[in-house]
């Protein structure tokens, strides 16, 4: 049963503290993910060894498995989930294909150009989770943008299965890729790993990923340690619905459901304008939740998880724009009255029949997105995120004697004259 909030009654403390999640007051996950990093940046592979062992029970011998053994272990799995990872791998490379455009050149002054030219960051890492679920759709989700990007290198680090190998549906994926060595590295010491390079896992420049709480705080922590990049702090999963009378509470229930069996601190938000369809949903949650195979792990994330009741769909956006949430569904016949009152969401679906579930697996849309209200500032996953954008310009004759004199003045009145010299002897030059 969902917890119900009355939006009116929350005093604007009790609001702030119900859209915090995700914090860690103790620091107990800041004291582990250090001391993962400390022992990887001094004991390397031989670090990577024991957390192998400690945290995922796998006694490794060697920390990758290479092309033989991938192509082997991709054979292993059903045609029709092959054909399933095929078509997502289609759906999720046409939407990201058309992410690369070229910019135009622009002509700010006679003889003054100006433009943008996309270059792929070299070496990317991306870490595909495998704890509580394996999820072959992130590998997809990280891989498709990177090969159409350019990057020149791509590390994948993923924690191996108890057999000490990866599962078939990620060897399928490194194979649609064309990735030819996945390192068996999972957690706060993968991210490690790749940003500060050991003898046998490479530095990359910018770390890609969702993870759970170890993960992305180790994420959070080298980007402000080392000149390693990151994508955004990707953590556990969460889910906004805003339904009215017209939502159907059978869906409601499933997408909520959809969203808790990620992880125990996943978190999965229902807010509406009708008490009755919250009362409705909340049985289909009771109803829907004992016949999935992950009952515990959704129930715990259900238990803190929540309701509110607001007095119609604008405030419902309200409440919404303030929790920012990842995946936000409007599960209204009426979504597109709503939809330019979004301003903080990480992807939206929309009307009846548009569940998440699409999003995560095969529409298209990338399913790597900001968490923990991070939605405010930062956007999912794109091509866009796997390059850098370089500014040039060129000056003509013309241009230098347009432009030069404004330059003199403003060097000029911040008092750097080596600047403003920089462009009085072009000007010169050209007058004699
Ligand atoms: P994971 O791969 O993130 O984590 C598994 C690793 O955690 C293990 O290999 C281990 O090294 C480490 N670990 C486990 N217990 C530990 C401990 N006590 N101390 C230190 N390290 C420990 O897989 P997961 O746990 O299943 O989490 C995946 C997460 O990714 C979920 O929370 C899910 O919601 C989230 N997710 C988010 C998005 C997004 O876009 N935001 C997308 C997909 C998944």
């Amino acid at each position: 049963m969902l917890n119900t909030y009355n939006y009116k009654e929350l005093s604007p403390d009790a609001l702030s503290q119900l859209i915090i999640r995700n914090t860690d007051p103790a620091h107990t996950i800041q004291e582990t993910v250090d001391n993962i990093i400390q022992n990887v940046r001094q004991k390397g592979d031989a670090a990577l060894f024991d957390f192998t062992e400690r945290f995922d029970k796998v006694k490794l011998d060697r920390l990758y498995i290479e092309e033989d053994d991938i192509q082997l272990l991709a054979t292993s799995i059903g045609r029709d989930q092959q054909r399933a990872l095929e078509i997502a791998f289609n759906n999720i490379y046409k939407f990201h294909q058309n992410q690369l455009r070229k910019e135009k050149k622009i002509d700010t002054m006679q003889g003054v150009t100006c433009w943008r030219e996309a270059r792929p960051i070299e070496r990317v890492g991306l870490y595909v989770p495998g704890g509580s679920a394996v999820l072959p759709s992130t590998f997809l989700m990280l891989g498709v943008p990177a090969r159409i990007a350019g990057c020149k290198e791509i590390v994948v680090c993923c924690p191996p299965q108890a057999s000490g190998l990866i599962n078939g549906y990620i060897a399928y994926c490194a194979y649609l890729l064309k990735i030819k060595r996945i390192y068996l590295v999972g957690g706060a010491q993968a991210i490690a790993a790749m940003a500060y390079g050991t003898a046998t896992i490479p530095k990359v420049d910018k770390i890609f990923g969702p993870g759970n709480q170890f993960v992305t705080k180790a994420k959070t922590i080298v980007q402000a340690t080392t000149n390693t990049a990151i994508d955004m702090p990707a953590g556990p999963s969460e889910v906004l619905i805003i339904a009215d009378k017209t939502s159907n509470p059978i869906y409601v229930a499933a997408d909520l459901l959809a969203q808790a069996e990620h992880g125990k601190d996943s978190q999965a938000i229902l807010v509406s304008d009708s008490e009755s369809l919250i009362e409705q949903v909340n049985q289909e949650l009771a109803k829907q939740v004992e016949a999935l195979p992950r009952v515990e792990i959704a129930k715990a994330a259900i238990a803190h998880s929540y309701a509110v009741l607001c007095s119609d769909l604008t405030q419902a956006m309200s409440f919404s724009n303030a929790y920012a949430p990842e995946h936000l569904i409007l599960a209204l016949d009426d979504w597109q009255s709503i939809i330019n009152k979004i301003i903080n969401a990480g992807s939206v679906f929309l009307g009846h029949l548009t569940p998440e579930s699409v999003g995560d697996y095969a529409s298209g849309t990338n399913h790597t997105l900001p968490t923990s209200a991070y939605a405010k500032a930062y956007s999912g996953v794109s091509v866009d995120s796997f390059i850098k954008k370089i500014t040039f310009q060129h000056i003509t004759p013309i241009g230098i004697n347009q432009l030069g004199p404004t330059v003199e003045i403003l060097a000029e009145l911040e008092g750097l004259h080596a600047h403003k010299n920089a462009v009085s002897v072009r000007l010169r030059h050209k007058a004699e």
